[in-house]
């Protein structure tokens, strides 16, 4: 390592310690810090520009993709030394990553850490869950994870989560962020954990059952199949210990019918964690007290004093002016070995930085999130993500939790989409089908079966199957 690389990285450990709060200082509220979670905004911003301004000089002596990307920009650290500077840095997307993985396997090159450093820091792989493509490989090292337990920290604590509490983690574990994040973050707060990681539904009812957790956290496609293997042995849900849902993996705060359905059948609130393995560690959004609380849409705050949080036109990569809809872009402030500058997440969202009513002042995205861009689905022109179908089939009373999203060319080439749902009476056809008419603005088929048939979901619902002929 130069000199100059190291005097970087130094520079920049200095200026993240300076910004974190250690809990177990005398003094200290936990997890909820009135001076990051209520600074002003121009107070969050000025810790955001500090820590821009150690981290472009550390990514350019320390990492090689890092150092291409400005040359061949023709830009210095120096320019990017600020939040308004960042529009000169062009967004870097998943296709960009992955030509760097394939030039040089398995990692690519994005990393700040040479193989002394990896091995000096100790760390763990995390791949993406891949919603397209092949899964990504991340690797994070041990200082990394003590920032995101502390930041997950927080974003339990805004859930209500604290020492006393016991969560069960419905979760196979595996090099997925979202099970880990939250394990972490429990250890951090001392808070009490079943790990329900390679066990059956069964076999987690019953741990439900006997051991009394408060708190639940799987996919929400999981906590509906859950609560349903509850049922069928004689367990109520609803009359269980569980008072709290947390889900990630999946959108469901932001679809009505779903967050309805869920809380109902647990009898419990549902708080939500968003985020992706990219710009991971680190919380991303997270629900508050005050996210489903208000008038409007529910909200999901950013963390915003350890990532920025921009969107961006999905055509022009440029921000949107503030209040319009755009997709979200991560600039991950809070990394050593994998920090992100403005990399595309991709979920189309509306930012809000008012203040909440929770008292927190980071940025919210208003109705939460609703999946990824490119889940997009294209039929014949008409464009819908598979949440609005799935907020169409759940406003339908009665119908079954699974439901499946069929794709297909017709004898005449034509393409086709068939909604699969489960209910008692075929009758209901109807009703789906001009359901999916007003919400998504298209017509389709509507296959009514018999409660029980369609595939039961245990992690990550699949729910588009697309068998149209390849390009
Ligand atoms: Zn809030």
């Amino acid at each position: 390592m130069t000199d100059r690389a190291q005097q970087t990285r130094t520079s920049w450990l200095a200026t993240i310690a300076r910004y974190t709060r250690d809990p177990d200082q005398p003094g200290s509220a936990d997890y909820w810090s009135p001076s990051l979670d209520c600074a002003s905004r121009d107070e969050l911003r000025a810790i955001q520009d500090a820590k821009l301004a150690a981290l472009t000089p550390f990514l350019y002596e320390n990492s090689a993709f890092y150092r291409r990307r400005f040359d061949r920009l023709g830009l210095a650290p120096t320019d990017i030394r600020c939040v308004d500077d960042l529009p000169k840095w062009p967004v870097v997307d998943k296709t960009e990553m992955m030509a760097d993985v394939e030039t040089d396997p398995p990692y690519g090159t994005y990393t700040t850490h040479d193989n002394a450093l990896w091995a000096a820091r100790g760390w763990m792989m995390f791949s993406s869950s891949g919603s397209t493509g092949v899964p990504r490989i991340f690797r994070y090292s041990q200082i990394d994870r003590e920032l995101w337990a502390w930041a997950n920290a927080r974003a339990l604590h805004a859930f209500g989560i604290r020492p006393g509490d016991t969560m069960l983690i419905c979760a196979g574990y595996g090099p997925h962020v979202f099970a880990w994040g939250v394990q972490f973050a429990l250890a951090k707060m001392g808070v009490a954990c079943v790990p329900g990681g390679g066990m059956t539904g069964e076999a987690r009812a019953m741990l439900i059952d006997r051991f009394r957790p408060t708190v639940v956290t799987c996919t929400p496609s999981y906590a509906l199949h859950l609560a349903r293997v509850m049922e069928a042995r004689g367990l109520d849900p609803a009359r269980s210990s569980v008072r709290m849902v947390l889900v990630g993996g999946e959108p469901a705060a932001g679809i009505e019918g779903t967050r309805r359905r869920l809380e109902t059948l647990w009898g419990a609130r549902l708080v939500e964690f968003y985020g992706c393995t990219e710009a991971s560690p680190h919380c991303g959004g997270y629900s508050c007290p005050a996210s489903d609380r208000g008038p409007g849409p529910v909200t999901a705050h950013l963390m915003e004093d350890v990532q920025v949080w921009e969107l961006v036109d999905p055509d022009t990569r440029q921000r949107v002016a503030e209040g319009a809809r755009g997709l979200t872009v991560c600039t991950s402030l809070n990394s050593e070995s994998s920090p992100q500058l403005r990399f595309v997440v991709g979920d189309y969202s509306v930012f809000d930085a008012s203040k909440c009513a929770c008292g927190r002042t980071h940025v919210r995205a208003v109705g939460a999130f609703a999946g990824r861009a490119d889940e997009l689905i294209n039929l014949r022109g008409v464009k819908m993500y598979p949440v609005q179908v799935e907020a169409a089939v759940r406003a339908v009373a009665g119908i079954g939790d699974e439901y499946e999203i069929v794709l297909a060319s017709n004898a005449d080439g034509l393409d086709v989409m068939t909604v699969r749902v489960e209910h008692a009476s075929p009758s209901v056809a109807t009703d789906v089908a001009a359901e999916i008419r007003t919400r998504c603005e298209i017509r389709c088929d509507v296959e009514v079966l018999a409660p029980g048939t369609l595939p039961k979901t245990e992690f990550k619902a699949r729910r588009v199957r697309d068998t149209r002929r390849a390009g």
